[in-house]
């Protein structure tokens, strides 16, 4: 099977992770999320790690040489090598540019980035209301997403779950604030390479997988 590089773009709360995890598995593309590698940087106390954590807490962005040589290395292994699905990067028009050059210098390029689509309203219910099993990383909502039973993760049966430091509605609205000051303005740097594509992120979620699979099987 040819190797698929694919992006995810949208709003913190759109679904992008849940998506992600779902062509994960149904195409065997790995799943990079830059949100997930600082999480685990700082729980670590990497030096990486030590520099994001009060910026990820009050909902910024973490400095563009930080995450463009995390990404860039990750996208050097040899598992990335049939292809990858970045899921919270490029956030910047700089990274994005980072991208398409680190691509370009190895004879690759992006095939598709899939915008998730949701209005701001929606979000703050979706975030506040998102919680993750310890144990295997499953997501979850208390509305939208609740496991099969309660207290139980559907994937592992683990019964601990987490909530994000920044799941809160103050910083939220930080969140969103950044991704239409900083990120929005990469759609039409993709627009313009027409790879862009764009899918309604308010319908449930087994609809948005349906419009994202259509999106990866064309390819
Ligand atoms: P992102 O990775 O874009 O920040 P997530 O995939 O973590 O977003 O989704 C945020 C929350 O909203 C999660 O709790 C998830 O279960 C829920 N969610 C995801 N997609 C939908 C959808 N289409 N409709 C309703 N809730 C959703
Ligand atoms: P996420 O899990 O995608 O919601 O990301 C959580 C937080 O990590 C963000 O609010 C940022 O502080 C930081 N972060 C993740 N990806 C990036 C990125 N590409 N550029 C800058 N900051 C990022």
């Amino acid at each position: 099977m040819k190797a698929i590089r694919l992006i995810l773009v949208g709003p913190p709360g759109c679904g992008k992770g849940t998506q992600a995890k779902r062509i994960e598995d149904k195409f065997k593309i790995i799943q990079l999320s830059t949100g997930d590698m600082l999480r685990k940087a700082v729980a670590e106390g990497t030096p990486a790690g030590v520099k994001a954590k009060a910026i990820m807490e009050a909902g910024q962005l973490v400095p563009d040489d930080l995450i463009i040589s995390m990404v860039g290395d990750r996208i050097a292994q040899p598992d990335c090598q049939a292809g990858f699905i970045l899921d919270g990067f490029p956030r910047t028009l700089a990274q994005a540019q980072a991208l398409d050059r680190s691509l370009k210098a190895r004879g690759l390029r992006i095939d598709a980035v899939i915008e998730i689509r949701v209005p701001d309203e929606d979000l703050v219910e979706r975030i506040t209301g998102r919680f993750t099993c310890a144990q295997c990383g499953q997501g979850y909502h208390d509305r939208f997403q609740k496991p099969a039973r309660e207290g139980i993760c559907d994937k592992c049966g683990g019964s601990q779950f987490t909530r994000r430091a920044d799941d809160n509605a103050e910083t939220v609205r930080t969140r969103l604030k950044a991704y239409h000051e900083m990120t929005e303005s990469i759609i039409p740097h993709y627009e313009r390479q027409d790879i862009l594509r764009v899918v309604d992120g308010r319908q449930g979620i087994d609809q948005v997988s349906e419009a994202v699979s259509a999106v990866v099987a064309a390819l």
